[in-house]
């Protein structure tokens, strides 16, 4: 569990849900389409249970703990100088006794954080990790001043989400455990303490407990992190958004109207192809531009030329929902040299496509960009 409960701001019984609510700037009914669905009623039952809760590989906490300085680095440039004076200034303690909470001390303007846990190399340690150095950046930023618990608890929860990036690309064997993990959480997150918050939302004047702030802040960390945004990510950590502007900009963040898609079906590979081409027809139809417009014998016929070469990526985000897609050539006489013929992110996701293509092109790979309507016929891709 990450808890991170500062001891000078131990919840206190007398603090009410109402009070909790104001000290965000927000009423209490600005939290109640945060609860959902498919958590409630106690439907988190983790089938993963067994890999998460043993470990895995040989990677120690401070590994992680650098590779989450890495990965905010890499994830949001600006930041990585202080990542890094993070990484090496706070005192850590990763041998922590198994009973005591993780936890991350705020020690004020000029003081180096504290951070002290359990690591038994478990991958939700590894979540564990990030989530404290999401705190311990935070608190360095912010030198003293004050952060609200949802906020600070959402820094954490995108700490972890910008570690399982990093590996995504870095170290992939690593990426399917972390995920396990990250759904696991969100069952606890979302489906446990959504419940309280639930409850919470029945009866302000209730007594504030510090876990309402987990299923919100989990909720903004998702719907910030459906695609790559440095400059969001990086007010994020600063704590230089209130929870009325993040709530705000939740709502006009996710302009991805599309619906969600299964997880491929491996034993049907036809249906898999009909709505990966199903996926790409959404997507140039949102862009509004040229491909709509061919024959459809035409746009069929270049679509399934890629399938069957295997030189196409539909590009799907957390929520499921496909954001992009990209089509290439593979040079005959150069397997290195890609010729991208088209790339559709009809939501502004051009970024997080270009690194989904990357991750799946050989890492020798020079892309060059096709654009028929520029006057440069080529350029390089990146
Ligand atoms: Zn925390």
């Amino acid at each position: 569990m990450r808890d991170n409960i500062p001891i000078k701001e131990e919840p206190i019984s007398e603090y009410t849900v109402q009070d909790w609510a104001r000290l965000h700037q927000v009423d209490v009914i600005s939290f109640s389409d945060m609860l959902p669905i498919e958590y409630s009623n106690g439907h988190s039952e983790n089938k993963n249970a067994q890999s998460i809760d043993s470990k895995f590989g040989d990677y120690s906490a401070l590994d992680i703990w650098n590779m989450t300085a890495r990965g905010v680095s890499h994830s949001i440039p600006d930041l990585s100088k202080i990542a890094f004076e993070t990484r090496d200034i706070c005192q850590t303690t990763f041998d922590a006794p198994a009973a005591d909470r993780p936890m991350t001390l705020d020690r004020g303007a000029g003081r180096a954080p504290v951070v002290s846990m359990c690591y038994q190399g478990t991958p939700a340690d590894m979540l564990c990790v990030a989530h404290e150095f999401g705190h311990a950046l935070q608190y360095h930023l912010a030198q003293g001043r004050f952060v609200p618990p949802i906020l600070r608890e959402l820094a954490a929860f995108l700490a972890e989400a910008v570690l399982l990036r990093y590996v995504q690309r870095e170290d992939p064997q690593l990426a399917a455990p972390l995920k396990a993990a990250a759904r696991a959480d969100d069952a606890i997150y979302l489906g446990q303490d959504g419940d309280l918050l639930r409850a919470a939302l029945d009866d302000p004047q209730a007594a504030y407990d510090y876990r309402l702030n987990y299923p919100v802040a989990r909720h903004l960390a998702h719907a910030v992190t459906t695609r790559s945004q440095p400059a969001l990510w990086e007010r994020i950590f600063r704590a230089q958004l209130t929870l009325p502007e993040m709530l705000a900009r939740r709502q006009t963040g996710l302009a991805n109207t599309l619906p969600a898609v299964p997880d491929p079906d491996q034993e049907r590979p036809a249906i898999n192809a009909y709505r990966v081409l199903g996926m790409m027809v959404l997507l140039d139809i949102e862009t509004r531009q040229g491909e709509p417009d061919k024959a459809i014998e035409t746009y069929y016929a270049a679509r399934l030329a890629h399938l069957q070469a295997q030189t196409s990526l539909v590009a799907v985000d957390r929520a499921g929902k496909p954001f992009g897609y990209a089509l290439w050539d593979v040079d005959p006489a150069d397997p290195d040299l890609i010729t991208l013929k088209r790339q559709a992110a009809p939501f502004g996701d051009h970024l997080e496509l270009q690194e989904r293509l990357q991750a799946q092109l050989p890492a020798t790979a020079c892309a060059r960009s096709h654009h028929p309507r520029s006057a440069r016929q080529e350029q390089t891709a990146w």
